[in-house]
């Protein structure tokens, strides 16, 4: 397929751009390009045939099947998008008074309030822009609260085995020293390790609840009690709150800070970068740490954006990704909370059935009930036919399913995490089972073929490694100096 940048012809296509009706300013010589600037010079319908072929080769849920685990890639409905591209939303500045965007800041207190009574905090931030980056901020939240109670040696933070990948990552960012806990053999916190880890050392615990592995964490409150006896504090990673949204909540768990992924549970689009959202929510005795501008006021009163007292500081620009919680705040709204508990409940049954039904034919990592995803191990059948979990994924590709995630938890050898969320109907699932059923029967008869999958796309299996060390980033423009390029 050729690049937009090689249809077209010099001169072709068509300037939308409104006369100047302000006076013209020339700049500098130094500011000025000393070269030509490429822009695609094509017809509109020459462009509109080259996005929809482009979007014909992408992958979506709007394509078919995406059930990749720790992601909740669920459906987005399309009004989020409708209310989110309303021009009261839309067509305003961050630096406009606070006075003219009152309904603005009355949107996002009010999701601060849903997602605090939701998860059991009491105060809310919505400035980090993805879930990584929630969990810096919180744990700079907790940084900051021992500082202010001249905690020097709390330099610790302890995540298990089972956590999400960001966990150990965004401690390290923070300058904190990890301790890895490992998991027993059920899948849960191991809790004399715990014991034996806790210490005046231990800033706190981030916790992935449910885990990587789908399991809720039977021992919750006893975990949390361990660090707080300890002078810990707990973080929540709740980036898919999506297996106990309406039944459980994290700060009845024990926990002093969250994050939650808008862009999962929450329903507004991700993948392919964003834009996204990490709120993060604390306890009231975290909340003046928030980074700001924070939402004060009332209806009657105004709504006013204000910094917290104690603030961490800015870790975004303004106030974060506004429509992506105008999205949010959408869903919330047309679920309201009984429909928020039916998301959780269905999300579960629907990973549930799909556990059991392919229980015979693969191996799963944990037995019993799983929440919102479940993971498969291929150990076995990697030795018994050579194919491997990556060899199942790349098979589903040809049934038009999306992979679901490989070699993720790695304590799980061969693993394949599949999540195949609520909003997917029963004949979905079932004929999921029945194409990773007949995978499982092809890895017998004829691993050379899968070995081969996918054989009906574009492109096959990429090199991994060649692509993530010289990754093509950039169209190189033949005919212009190397300079330039
Ligand atoms: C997705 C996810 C994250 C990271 O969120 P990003 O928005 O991708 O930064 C963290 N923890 C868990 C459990 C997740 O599923």
């Amino acid at each position: 397929m050729k690049l937009i940048f090689e249809i077209g012809k010099e001169g072709r296509g068509l300037s939308l751009l409104p006369p100047c009706d302000v006076p013209e300013a020339s700049l500098s010589s130094s500011q000025q390009r000393q070269s030509q600037l490429h822009l695609p010079e094509v017809s509109e319908q020459e462009m509109s045939r080259h996005y929809t072929k482009l979007a014909g080769r992408t992958r979506g849920l709007n394509k078919g099947f995406y059930p990749l685990g720790s992601c909740t890639m669920k459906y987005n409905p399309k009004l989020n998008e409708e209310m989110s591209a309303l021009e009261g939303f839309t067509q305003i500045h961050p630096l406009q008074g606070d006075e003219t965007v009152q309904g603005c800041l009355e949107l996002l207190h009010d999701a601060g309030g849903m997602l605090a009574e939701i998860t059991g905090m009491d105060a809310f931030s919505f400035q980090p822009a993805a879930g990584a980056h929630g969990e810096f901020t919180g744990l700079l939240l907790i940084k900051a609260w021992h500082e202010s109670q001249g905690h020097q040696s709390r330099t610790k933070i302890l995540v298990p085995d089972s956590a999400h990948g960001t966990n150990p990552a965004s401690a390290a960012m923070c300058g904190y020293q990890i301790v890895s806990i490992p998991s027993s053999a059920d899948g849960m916190v191991d809790l004399e390790a715990l014991k034996a880890a806790v210490g005046e050392d231990t800033a706190g615990l981030m916790l992935t609840n449910p885990n990587t592995v789908g399991l809720f964490d039977r021992n919750i409150l006893e975990i949390t009690a361990i660090v707080h006896e300890a002078g810990g504090l707990c973080y929540y990673d709740g980036a898919n709150l999506n297996a106990v949204m309406g039944w459980a909540r994290p700060g009845d768990m024990g926990f002093d800070c969250i994050h939650s992924n808008l862009h999962k549970t929450f329903s507004t689009p991700h993948g392919g970068g964003g834009p996204g959202a990490g709120a993060v929510g604390c306890k009231a005795f975290l909340a003046d740490f928030l980074p700001g501008p924070v939402v004060s006021g009332s209806k009657e009163t105004g709504w006013k954006f204000v910094t917290p007292a104690k603030s961490i500081g800015s870790v975004k620009q303004f106030y974060g990704n506004f429509l992506v919680v105008v999205r949010a705040f959408t869903y919330l709204l047309t679920q309201g909370g009984d429909g928020l508990k039916s998301v959780s409940a269905n999300a579960v049954l629907n990973a549930n059935y799909m556990k059991k039904q392919l229980e015979d034919t693969y191996d799963m990592a944990y037995a019993g009930t799983c929440m919102h995803e479940f993971v498969i191990s291929c150990e076995n059948l990697k030795k018994e036919t050579s194919v491997s979990a990556m060899d199942i994924a790349k098979g589903m590709i040809d049934y038009g399913i999306h992979p679901p995630t490989m070699y993720f938890p790695l304590i799980v050898h061969e693993a394949l995490m599949v999540e195949p969320t609520e909003t997917e109907a029963r004949e979905t699932l079932d004929e999921a089972i029945e194409v990773m059923k007949q995978l499982a029967e092809q890895a017998k008869e004829d691993p050379e073929k899968l070995h081969a999958a996918p054989v009906r796309t574009v492109i096959g299996r990429p090199d991994e490694v060649t692509a993530a060390r010289n990754p093509k980033l950039r169209y190189l423009f033949t005919e212009q100096p190397a300079e330039n390029r």
